[in-house]
Parts: structure tokens; C-alpha cells; sequence
């Protein structure tokens, strides 16, 4: 035997994490309830007491998104994976897709589809703005896609894209609608069978208040029509729900090993979601974000989004002139433990993103972040 290297054997203290507030575009912080609810004991991943927690953070998950649909799993990994298997399963090499770009997780959208050989087709906005419906109508009409891809909730901008007639354009052309809703899935409504929505995905992390590591999503009849009817296989092994799905559905037959512990947090997390109600909490996030807009407005900023598709979730702060966005961030974060992060893409340097997620929703908060970013400018 040779001799064990001891170069990398470090030695390190106990974790003693700072004790920040999570006021970003997410993470934000877990509900201590979630953070509990983790280090549960496990069990095994086909013990008929993780089949019963299966099927119900299953059903939480259909009343928290509003939808029937069988297929809706938590899939391993964070909420880009839950992205990346939506367009794996639903696009094949070669199909036209239209993908709504007006901030970074469309930009996102369009690398995963061109990676996995979708004819893209941008539809583009500037950042912070919504598409309208004559807009996405004329380039459905133009491109014929087979999958339209828009993001709900732009956390990079602080948008909400409307859905209203999406849907039946979609329908009349034979296409799919696929949304992203990582930031507004447990803080923004959604009423995904009603808005006739083919494909979503969500996160843990954001409005849900569970930390990183799982990615809610969820197939209508249209698109397991659409994943049964492929010309090829899924080209990932991962994230092929057509083998996914049978461990979640009724074959409960093992594909990976589901992430146990995280599947006990998501439980608690939607626990919680059904506990307050969709309508009480969408009216949390509504009015606490209304009191941050009053108080900034009072402060005099500005926010950089239409107040009529601004998110409750994510707010994006117009820097003022000669301030430097960075520095204040780091003065947040150095004085007060708080995480306020700064624009991405066509937005750096020229915004700050605030998010009240979730358990981060609450009046203390945001009169906390108040006071504190009036200080420190
Ligand atoms: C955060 C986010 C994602 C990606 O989720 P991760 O958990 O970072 O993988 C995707 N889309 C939107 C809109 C997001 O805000």
C-alpha cells in the first residue's frame, strides 16, 4: 500500500453558520417547521411509509399548484432540473419551439432546448417587461411550434407574464405550454388546470421555503399524450419521466433513489401551504410586498417593474444614480445579515432584487429591510 496523502485532511470546526436573512432571489429561508421536518429518521425508498409520504406530498403538490394531473413528481435535484427534464420530455431533435425571453431564465430556456436539438425560435423582450398576447398569438401563428415556453415568474426581473388565451392558442395549434413557475408556485396564483397549462416546474427553495434540492413538476394529459408518442427516447436517462413516472406512479418500480429527507421537507413545506390556504397566502405575499413598494416609494425609489405584472415575490429596486449597487449590498449583508442581491444580465448594476418568499413574507421583514437600506444609503 503507499502512503496516505495527508495534504487535504483539514481540520475544520463545527458548522456555525451566520444567521442571515434570505431577502434574494432565493434561496430564501426554510420555515423551521421544513428544517425539522429534515432530520427526520429515514426509511427506506420503497418502505410502504415513504410509498404514503410519496403519494401525499403528490397531492399537496396538485392542490398547491391547482392542477389533477397524475403525473406531478418532485424531481431529484433543484429547480433547473425540474427545468430540464420539462423541455427533455417534451421536446424531441428537430421540433420547432417559441421561448418567451425577457430576463435570464428565458435565456436559460433557450440554451436547454438548442442543447437538446429544438429548432428555437426567441420571442424577445426587454427585461423587466411582459409579452403580449398578440405578441406570443403571432409568433405561434408563424413558427407552428410544438412547445411554448414562457416564464411565469422572471425572478431575474421581477415580471409576471399573463396567461389569459394562452392556452386555446395553444390548443388550436396543436402545441405545448410550458411555464416556469419556480418563483411563483406557493406565492403568486396559479390555477394551472383552469389556465389549461400542458407543463410546469417549480423549486423548493423560493416561495415554498424548503432549502435547495428538489424540483416539483407536472405533465397534463396532453403532454404524457405527447411523451408516449415519441419518435425517440428521452436522451436523458435521469430525467426520462417516462421511467421517472413509474416509480411515482402506480408501479412504484425503482428507477434512483429518491432524496428521502428532502421529500420530508417539501412535505412539511406544502403542509404548510395547505394549512394557510392558497388564498391567504397569495394575500400575504400581496400585502407585504405592497408595504415594501409604499416604503420605498416613500424612500424615493423606484421599482423597475409595471406595477401591473409586478411579482409579490420578487421585487427589482431601480439603483439611483451615483449610488453603487454592490457596495450597498455588501453593507446589508455586513451590518445587518441581510441578503439583497443585485440585477443580472441587462439589469447589472442597475437594480436590486428583494424576494418575500414564503416564511420570508412577513411585515418584520420588510420594515426591517426598510430601515436597514435607508441606513446604509
Ligand atoms: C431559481 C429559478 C430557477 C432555477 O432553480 P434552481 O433551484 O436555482 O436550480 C429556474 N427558474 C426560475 C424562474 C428561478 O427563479
Amino acid at each position: 500500500m503507499p502512503s496516505v496523502n495527508n495534504t487535504h485532511r483539514i481540520s475544520t470546526t463545527d458548522l456555525d453558520t451566520p444567521p442571515r436573512l434570505l431577502l434574494g432571489p432565493g434561496p430564501s429561508n426554510a420555515h423551521p417547521r421544513v428544517l425539522r421536518a429534515l432530520s427526520n429518521r429515514q426509511v427506506g425508498h420503497l418502505d410502504p411509509a415513504f410509498l404514503a409520504i410519496m403519494g401525499e406530498v403528490q397531492e399537496l403538490l396538485r392542490y398547491a399548484w391547482q392542477t389533477d394531473n397524475p403525473v406531478t413528481v418532485p424531481v431529484s435535484g433543484t429547480g433547473s432540473a425540474a427545468m430540464e427534464a420539462a423541455v427533455a420530455n417534451t421536446v424531441e431533435r428537430g421540433d420547432s419551439v417559441v421561448i418567451g425571453v425577457n430576463g435570464y431564465f428565458g435565456e436559460r430556456l433557450v440554451d436547454m432546448a438548442t442543447r437538446y436539438g429544438a429548432e428555437v425560435h426567441r420571442l424577445d423582450r426587454a427585461w423587466g417587461e411582459a409579452f403580449s398576447f398578440d405578441e406570443i398569438s403571432e409568433a405561434v401563428e408563424r413558427h407552428k411550434p410544438r412547445v411554448l415556453l414562457l416564464v411565469h415568474a422572471e425572478t431575474s426581473t421581477g415580471a409576471r407574464q399573463p396567461l389569459e388565451g394562452v392556452s386555446e392558442l395553444c390548443r388550436e395549434h396543436d402545441c405545448l405550454l410550458l411555464i416556469d413557475t419556480v418563483t411563483s408556485l406557493g406565492g403568486v396564483p396559479l390555477f394551472l388546470d383552469e389556465w389549461g397549462v400542458d407543463v410546469a416546474y417549480s423549486g423548493t427553495q423560493k416561495c415554498l421555503s424548503c432549502p435547495p434540492g428538489l424540483g416539483p413538476l407536472t405533465l397534463g394529459p396532453r403532454a404524457v399524450e405527447r411523451l408516449a408518442a415519441r419518435k425517440t427516447k428521452v436522451p436523458n436517462w435521469y430525467l426520462d419521466m417516462s421511467l421517472v413516472g413509474q416509480y411515482w406512479g402506480k408501479e412504484r418500480t425503482y428507477h434512483h433513489t429518491a432524496p428521502i429527507n428532502m421529500n420530508y421537507g417539501l412535505r412539511e413545506a406544502l403542509r404548510l401551504v395547505a394549512e394557510e390556504g392558497l388564498e391567504a397566502r397569495w394575500e400575504r405575499h400581496a400585502r407585504n410586498a405592497r408595504l415594501l413598494w409604499d416604503g420605498l416609494g416613500e424612500m424615493g425609489l423606484a421599482c423597475h417593474v409595471d406595477e401591473a405584472i409586478r411579482l409579490p415575490s420578487l421585487t427589482t429596486i431601480r439603483v439611483p444614480d451615483g449610488v453603487d449597487a454592490a457596495a450597498v449590498s455588501r453593507e446589508l449583508m455586513a451590518r445587518y445579515n441581510i441578503e439583497m442581491a443585485g440585477g443580472l444580465g441587462e439589469l447589472k448594476g442597475k437594480v436590486w432584487r428583494v424576494g418575500l418568499m414564503g416564511f420570508n413574507s412577513r411585515e418584520e421583514n420588510v420594515r426591517l429591510l426598510l430601515s436597514a437600506l435607508a441606513e446604509v444609503l
